[in-house]
């Protein structure tokens, strides 16, 4: 599966639309803002990029207002430790990357109020910005060399180039689960080596010497590939496909054929990986948790399927779906009933809700370029 050519999150503003389904993104993004303002500080070059044009690249910006929020954040970081140390405000060039498919229309719509805003907000003469699109897998060459300053990237990391080679043997489910063959693992893990890798190299020879990355994704808690915190949210939405199966409703080999070209990744495998490319000196390493439903503040188990666990299905099953619905169409055709298979999966996520309340692990790193 070329990942590169299918992949994109569900478009436009509708009911099923990543626009109005990523506000557990968007708190993902909110609970970096820390590790951004400490990276940007400690940027060893500061006065070099400020004296300029200081230019952020967000890679896998999706679509939605979720992509302009970050570059407010950066704006506001960096005008004010201009403020703080006395340099005249840089001009800003903010370049949004994303696949192909990605829907850029939601977000030029979305420009013209945010340099409106800018402007209300920041007055003119203070804050230039200069917002464009780079279309483009982050898995080969974006932007000319040495030209930015700071990489950004949220929820994105995670995805695979493609789904590794060799796993057919993985019938019953789509990723990494505990009923697994062990090759399946090995394939998952190689794949994962493999594109951080090529993402490093390619992020080298962009990122200007003493410039830095902010890399945040969905990792794990520990060694074992089938920890709850990255696997369960996959076992649930295998265990929906299979019961369409049994009911008639997708066809085995279709689901025997399906994977998610995913990774969630363990610190060790972060470590390694930044180590053995050796262009990024790694700063910082941050773990934080969501839940599955990222309207539900409380942390505690309930041990009860009562109504709040069906609307912490419901609101997981959206969010879930803004996301895969593209990825799901393209590999089941019109065979599949969208709706009907996130139905069940939203029952099993209550269900499994209600019994414990796993949560979406993440990694969030700032690295430096050497
Ligand atoms: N950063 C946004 C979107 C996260 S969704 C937010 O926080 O809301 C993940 C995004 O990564 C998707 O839009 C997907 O298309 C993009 N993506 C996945 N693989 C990619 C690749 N190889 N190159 C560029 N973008 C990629």
């Amino acid at each position: 599966m070329e990942v590169e050519n299918i992949l994109h999150m569900n478009i436009g503003h509708g009911e099923s639309s990543y626009a109005s389904n990523s506000f557990l993104q968007e708190s993902v993004i909110r609970k970096t803002l820390t590790v951004l303002q400490d990276t940007i500080k400690g940027m060893v070059n500061i006065e070099a990029a400020f004296s300029k044009c200081f230019v952020l690249a967000d890679l896998g910006c999706g679509t939605g207002t979720n992509t302009l929020l970050l570059a407010s954040m950066v704006i506001d970081i960096v005008l004010e430790l201009c403020k703080e140390d006395n340099y005249e405000a840089p001009k800003l060039q903010v370049c949004l990357n994303d696949l192909f498919g990605n829907d850029f229309n939601t977000i030029f719509k979305l420009l013209s109020n945010f340099y409106a805003n800018l402007q209300k907000e920041k007055g003119e003469n203070i804050v230039s910005c200069f917002v464009s699109a780079n279309p483009g897998s982050f898995y080969g060459r974006l932007f000319q060399d040495e030209s930015v300053h700071l990489v950004h990237s949220s929820y994105a990391v995670h995805w695979l180039s493609q789904v590794p080679e060799g796993i057919e043997n993985n019938k019953e489910n789509i990723y990494m689960a505990k009923s697994s063959p062990l090759n399946v693992f090995e394939a998952y893990k190689n794949q994962f080596h493999t594109d951080f890798i090529k993402f490093l190299q390619m992020r080298s020879e962009e990122v200007v010497h003493g410039g830095c990355m902010v890399l945040t994704f969905r990792g794990r808690s520990s060694a074992d590939p089938t920890t709850d915190d990255g696997a369960r949210i996959f076992e649930l939405l295998a265990q929906s496909l299979l019961d369409m199966v049994k009911e008639g409703l997708v066809q085995e080999s279709y689901m025997h054929s399906f994977n998610v070209p995913n990774y969630a990744p363990c610190e060790d495998e972060v470590r390694c990986t930044i180590h053995d490319e050796g262009s990024f000196s790694l700063d910082t390493f941050n773990v934080f948790q969501v839940n599955w439903d990222p309207y539900d503040t409380d942390y505690t188990n309930v041990k009860d399927l009562d109504e709040h666990s069906h609307i912490h299905g419901e609101n997981c099953a959206n969010v879930l779906r803004a996301v895969y619905e593209p990825l799901l169409t393209s590999h089941f055709g019109n065979l599949i009933n969208i709706d009907v298979l996130f139905q069940k999966f939203q029952k099993l996520v209550a269900k499994d809700l209600a019994n414990k309340k796993t949560r979406h692990f993440n990694v969030v790193i700032s690295l430096t370029r050497k």
